[in-house]
C-alpha cells in the first residue's frame, strides 16, 4: 500500500529518490542501485525522500499598496 503522507501528485524522479546522490552533473544523479541515471528517470525501487525536493517558489503579487499593510 502506498504511503499517503506526502502529495501523490509529485512526479517520480531519481532526483527525489532516497538512493540517489548529486554529483558534478546538472542532468544526472548517482544511484546506489543503478549507477549514473538521469534526474527525471525512475525505476520500481523508487522511494521518495522528502528532503531532496526543493518546492517551487511562490510568486507574490507586486501590486501591493501601503494601505494593504495597515491594520
Ligand atoms: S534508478 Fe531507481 S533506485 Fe536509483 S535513484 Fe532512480 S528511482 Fe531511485
Amino acid at each position: 500500500m502506498k504511503s499517503k503522507l506526502f502529495n501523490t501528485d509529485i512526479p517520480r524522479q531519481c532526483q527525489h529518490c532516497v538512493y540517489s546522490r548529486e554529483f558534478d552533473s546538472a542532468t544526472e544523479v548517482l544511484c546506489s542501485k543503478r549507477g549514473v541515471v538521469g534526474i527525471r528517470d525512475y525505476c520500481r525501487k523508487y522511494v521518495y525522500d522528502v528532503t531532496k525536493r526543493v518546492p517551487n517558489k511562490h510568486v507574490l503579487a507586486d501590486d501591493y499598496k501601503r494601505d494593504d499593510f495597515i491594520i
